[in-house]
């Protein structure tokens, strides 16, 4: 008999979660403003909102907490984690910040000015939240066959070249500071960026003197994809194909809460000294002194450690093995879900899932509402909510897609889980007819505003 797959550890510390009922779930979410990160997360049993700062850190991370340096400056923490980010991504300069979009304030603050274009592979709304802050504006070049949820492309997250170079073609260089390539695409559904299109649009780049900085959360997903995927990495390990990768940027930011599986912290790492001892003084003045930027010793520790552990290949597939074991659930009853399955979350496409909603309705936060009725399961919506307004017409802005995201968090949950996820949602697909009418806004943040909207039934 072939072995089946099984996890790569094992449990060594437990936190318990409370069912309730669906009359307590129907109160609380109406007393949330129907906005589920309104939710005390008590009164939620399998919580979905986020990949990010959820994972269950190892007993080698919380062996690390405890050697932690905390000089102000200088700390052994700081010079342990540089040397593992050198190690892992060759970056020579670092700076430390406390999470993934204080690296983006603090890198954009040292490059990006107002009028400038900034083109990437659906760029991440933190990340699109600072350029259009600075009154800049994100250009999203993502293949279009991102945008068709059923089919099958192996890298979904890739630049459009040609769209790509229109943009560098149609802008003086002074104008595009950077080009962001997000890896894996968080907005696009979790989907990686191959190798090949790292390459192409490293020689586009060069043609036309722009930088590239990735955006680098989930990069030792990415390279998971890449060595499964791409023909001529199969043998190479995750961190030969990580290195690669980034052989192609001239920087990058880290959101560590993602694949360095840390509840907090973040970084940017450099190729040059010069954006370096630019971005310094932003640093400082607004995280922290250049060797903590918003970060204890004790976290730097854990961030150094959780940077090996999560480029290990027997993790990353067990990762993304359970991911996948959730989409497959799914997929077989019928659920309208992106395909292929992303490497952090499975997104079920609201749009074919409830199409009696319509789009001024929000329908992924209605799907998400729903779900949380049935089984005190919390997703987010990827969708008109978090598209925000356009910042010059003030008109809601309706993407492509509208997805609710199932972000499963590293190492936390057991296949029981997954089990108990699918069956939720399963309820609600048998009673999707039903649903019909979904929710406006009573109040609402000029950017972000998904984080605290307050909805009403229509
Ligand atoms: C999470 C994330 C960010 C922002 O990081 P935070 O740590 O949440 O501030 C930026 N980009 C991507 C792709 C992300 O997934």
């Amino acid at each position: 008999m072939e072995l089946p797959f099984a996890e790569s550890y094992k449990i060594k510390m437990v936190e318990s979660i409370k069912k309730s009922t669906r009359q307590q779930r129907t109160k609380w979410i109406e007393e949330a403003n129907y906005n589920l990160f309104n939710l005390s997360s008590d009164k939620v049993f399998v919580d979905l909102l986020t990949d990010s700062g959820t994972g269950a850190m190892s007993d080698k991370q919380w062996s690390e907490m405890m050697l932690g340096d905390e000089s102000y400056a200088g700390a052994s923490s700081f010079y342990k984690l540089k040397a593992a980010i050198k190690d892992i991504t060759g970056f020579d300069y670092f700076l430390p910040t406390h999470q993934g979009r204080a690296a983006e304030n603090v890198l954009f603050s040292s490059k990006i000015n107002a009028g400038d274009i900034i083109p990437g592979n659906s760029h991440f709304d933190t990340t699109k939240g600072h350029i259009e802050f600075r009154k800049a504006h994100a250009v999203d070049c993502t293949i279009d066959e991102a945008f068709n949820t059923t089919l099958d492309h192996p890298f979904k997250g890739n630049v459009d070249i040609s769209k790509l170079e229109d943009v560098l073609k149609s802008h003086p260089k002074e104008k595009i500071p950077m080009i962001i390539l997000t890896v894996t695409c968080n907005s696009s559904g979790g989907q990686p960026v191959s190798l090949q299109n790292m390459r192409e649009v490293k020689q586009l780049a060069d043609k036309y003197g722009i930088p590239i900085f990735y955006d680098s959360a989930r990069f030792a997903e990415n390279a998971y994809f890449i060595k499964i995927r791409e023909k001529g990495y199969e043998d190479k390990s995750i961190r030969e194909i990580v290195r690669e990768m980034f052989s192609f940027a001239d920087g990058m930011t880290m959101s560590s809460k993602k694949d360095a599986i840390v509840n907090m912290g973040g970084f940017i790492g450099f190729r040059h000294e010069e954006d370096y001892d630019k971005a310094s003084v932003f640093n400082i003045l607004f995280e922290g002194y250049l060797s903590y930027g918003g970060m204890s010793g004790r976290d730097m520790n854990a961030l150094a450690q959780g940077l090996y552990e999560g480029t290990e290949f027997d993790y990353l597939e067990t990762r993304i093995g359970q991911v996948a074991y959730l989409g497959k659930k799914l997929k077989d009853y019928g659920i309208p879900v992106q395909y292929p399955f992303g490497g952090h979350a499975i997104f079920v496409d609201a749009k074919k899932f409830l199409p009696n909603v319509p789009k001024e309705e929000f329908i992924a936060q209605t799907l998400g509402v729903e779900l949380f009725i049935e089984g005190g399961v919390r997703g987010v919506e990827i969708g008109t909510l978090l598209a925000d307004r356009d910042p010059e017409t003030g008109e809601n802005r309706y993407p492509c897609l509208e997805l609710l995201r199932l972000a499963i968090p590293r190492r936390v949950y057991t296949n029981n889980h997954m089990d108990y996820i699918a069956a939720s949602l399963i309820n609600v697909y048998d009673r999707r007819d039903e649903i019909t009418s979904g929710y406006k806004i009573l109040k609402e943040a000029p950017i972000l505003r998904h984080f605290t909207v307050k909805l009403e039934k229509v």
